[in-house]
C-alpha cells in the first residue's frame, strides 16, 4: 500500500485493490496513503516552485492530482463494499463451452445455502516445469480469472451406466482420481442414478436429489438416446455456474453442478480397436471431466484439451495441468 505509482498500470492495479472489502489494517494503510499523498503534494509543490519551465510544472501538478484522486476513490470503494456485501445472492446464467454446451441456467429455484468446510479440502500440486497452452471454459466477469468449483466442498457425482461398455468398469473412478490429483478438488461418488438428461439438464432437481444442487451426472449413453453423440463425437461435458452478486458490486460465479455424457458404443469400439485401448478410452472421460471442472479447448495437438483426440495423447500435458491447477484454487462460496 505504499507504491509510488510509476505508471498508469500501477495506478490501475492500485485502484482495483479498492474493490474488495478492506480489513482494518487496509483502511489504516489507505488513510496513511492519503496522508502520505498530501505530504508528497506539499513537497512537490515546493519543488515545483523552484522549477522554471511552465510545461513541466503543469505535468507535475497533474500527476499529484491523480494520486490524491486514487486514494479517495479507494476509500469510497471500500465503504461501498461494506454496505453491499450482505445482499442476497442472485442467480443468472453462466455456462461452459464444453464440447457441447449442456447447461441450463439455475435461474429461480435453488437450494438453501449449505456451507461446508471453511477451508479448501485439498490443494493442487505444484505447477509443472514445462509451459503449455490451456484455456478456461468461462471467466469471471471482466477478468481473466476462471469460473471454478468451490474447493471447500466436494464435487458429488452419480453415474448412469446404462451403456457402459464391457471392460471399462473402473474407468470413471480412475479418471475422477486423476482430475482430483491435478486440481486438489475432492470428489465423492454417490452411486448409480437412473437420470438420463443431457443438454438442458437442471442443476437443481429437488424431487430426485433433495434440497441441494444436483450432483454431477456421468451418463454412459448412446447416439439414439443422445442425438448430440451422432458421428465422431465421443462425449461432451460442462458445468453450470451460479452468479452471485452483491460483493463490492462485482458478480462472482461458481460452478454448482455439471454433467458428462459419453458415447458408450463408440468408446467400447475405441477400447477394442485403438492400439492404446484402455488408455485411449479413459482419455475421453478424462477430457470431458476436465470440461466439467472448467477447462475449455486449445488448438494444440500436444494437449489433452485439443478438441479432437490425438493418438498417443492420453494424459494431461503441461498446459492442461497448469489450467487444472488454477481451477483447483477457486474461491470458497459458503453462500451456495
Ligand atoms: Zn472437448
Amino acid at each position: 500500500m505504499s507504491e509510488d505509482f510509476e505508471s498508469a498500470e500501477d495506478l490501475r492495479a492500485w485502484v482495483e485493490q479498492g474493490y474488495h472489502e478492506p480489513s482494518a489494517a487496509e483502511r489504516v494503510a489507505a488513510r496513511q496513503q492519503t496522508l502520505r499523498a498530501t505530504e508528497l503534494e506539499r513537497r512537490l509543490e515546493d519543488e515545483i516552485d523552484e522549477i522554471e519551465l511552465g510545461v513541466r510544472r503543469r505535468r507535475r501538478r497533474r500527476r499529484v492530482a491523480v494520486i490524491a484522486w486514487v486514494v479517495v476513490f479507494a476509500l469510497i470503494a471500500g465503504l461501498l463494499a461494506r454496505s453491499l456485501v450482505r445482499s442476497d445472492p442472485a442467480t443468472s446464467a453462466v455456462w461452459s463451452s464444453g464440447d457441447v454446451t449442456q447447461a441450463r441456467s439455475p435461474v429461480g429455484a435453488r437450494p438453501e445455502p449449505s456451507p461446508e468446510s471453511p477451508t479448501p479440502l485439498g490443494r493442487p500440486p505444484a505447477a509443472p516445469l514445462e509451459s503449455g497452452r490451456y484455456q478456461f471454459a468461462s471467466f469471471q466477469e471482466g477478468s481473466e480469472e476462471p469460473v471454478a468449483y468451490d474447493p471447500c466442498r466436494p464435487i458429488r457425482y452419480v453415474v448412469n451406466d446404462t451403456d457402459l461398455p464391457d471392460g471399462l468398469d473402473e474407468t470413471v473412478e480412475s479418471a475422477v482420481r486423476r482430475v482430483s490429483a491435478a486440481t486438489g478438488l475432492q470428489f465423492v461418488r454417490e452411486g448409480a442414478t437412473g437420470e438420463a438428461t443431457g443438454i438442458g439438464r437442471d442443476a437443481f432437481q429437488p424431487d430426485r436429489y433433495g434440497d441441494r444442487w444436483a450432483p454431477v451426472l456421468i451418463w454412459w449413453s448412446n447416439p439414439d438416446a443422445t442425438p448430440e453423440l451422432e458421428g465422431p463425437v465421443a462425449g461432451f461435458g460442462g458445468s453450470v455456474g451460479l452468479e452471485i452478486t452483491g460483493i463490492a458490486q462485482r458478480a462472482r460465479s461458481v460452478y454448482v453442478s455439471g454433467s458428462v455424457v459419453l458415447d458408450g458404443p463408440q468408446i467400447g469400439e475405441i477400447l477394442r480397436t485403438d492400439p492404446e485401448g484402455e488408455a485411449a478410452a479413459e482419455a475421453v472421460v478424462l477430457h470431458e471431466l476436465a470440461h466439467v471442472v472448467g477447462l475449455g479447448h486449445v488448438d494444440d495437438p500436444t494437449q489433452l484439451m485439443n478438441p479432437e483426440s490425438v493418438r498417443g495423447v492420453t494424459d494431461f500435458a503441461a498446459g492442461d495441468r497448469r489450467g487444472l491447477r488454477e481451477l483447483g484454487m477457486g474461491e470458497c462460496f459458503p453462500q451456495i
